[in-house]
């Protein structure tokens, strides 16, 4: 691998985010680790990336506000020189029956799961078009390819990643920047936490693989996008759910 890989993971100060922070660090890249609230987590995840010999930088922005975004990637720029490779992980999960939905939740889960991804991927690829090549990922969820009451707005959420990253395959295959997504099933994280233990235990009988996933199963999924093996693969969201939307 060449020197100096650098690589900006959103949402990488707890869950799937920290551990895929972590794995790309300990594949050899520079990481700049994006929070919004949790400064401290986010610090001991920098922390580790350093503890394997890579510089770390944290990077506080609410990835679902444009002037944030902009701003944190002028400041990684500055700080680690360039971006090889974006992870847009950083996302809300905010359940509700249709009649149930409030206007400010839809614009929230909006706004980060959807405008988030965009803002982060054109000032990524502004970045990635000079050096003609570049690497983008975005955490999509099996739950845009289920019917799950509850989660219309996250399904459809997730659902306009899936076709972003197909789309923007193609647009960005000539400037050598291949974009793919990861759809996750259930993932041990503080997000599946916060679920009713009588949800969890239905969806554990419903994966056939009888677990729910770990975080480091999908950081080997995102480092492997990232590295020159999957240099032939472009535009896919691979499910990694022990089975559950079989
Ligand atoms: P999590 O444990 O709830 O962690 C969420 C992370 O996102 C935290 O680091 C949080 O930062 C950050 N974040 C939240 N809002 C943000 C914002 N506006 N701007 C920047 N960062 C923000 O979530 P997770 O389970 O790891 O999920 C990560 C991604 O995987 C999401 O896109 C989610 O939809 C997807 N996913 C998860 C599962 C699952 O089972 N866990 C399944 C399918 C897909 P702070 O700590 O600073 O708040």
């Amino acid at each position: 691998m060449e020197e100096n890989k650098v690589a900006l993971v959103t949402g990488a100060s707890r869950g799937i985010g920290r551990a895929i922070a972590i794995k790309l660090a300990e594949s050899g890249y520079d990481v700049a680790v994006n929070y919004n609230s949790n400064e401290a987590e986010a610090e001991k995840v920098a922390d580790k990336i350093r503890s394997y010999g890579r510089r770390a930088m944290i990077v506080k922005a609410n990835a679902g506000d444009r002037g944030d975004v902009n701003a944190m990637f002028r400041s990684v720029v500055k700080e680690l020189g360039h971006i090889d490779v974006l992870v847009n992980n950083a996302g809300v999960v905010d359940d509700a029956f249709l009649l149930m939905l409030s206007p400010d939740s839809l614009d929230r889960s909006l706004n980060i799961n959807v405008k988030g991804y965009f803002y982060c991927a054109q000032a990524a690829t502004l970045k990635m078009f000079k050096a003609k090549k570049g690497v983008i990922i975005n955490i999509s969820s099996v739950s845009s390819m289920m019917a799950l009451p509850g989660q219309s707005v996250y399904a459809a959420t997730k659902g306009a990643i899936n076709s972003m990253t197909a789309t923007l395959a193609r647009e960005l295959a000539p400037y050598g920047i291949r974009v793919n997504a990861i759809a996750p099933g259930f993932i041990a994280t503080d997000m599946v936490a916060n679920l009713p233990e009588d949800k969890i235990q239905e969806y554990l009988t419903q994966i056939p693989l009888g677990r729910l996933g770990k975080v480091e199963e999908v950081a080997e999924l995102a480092a492997f996008l990232a590295s020159d093996e999957a240099s032939y693969i472009t535009g896919q969201t691979l499910v990694i759910d022990g089975g559950l939307s079989l």
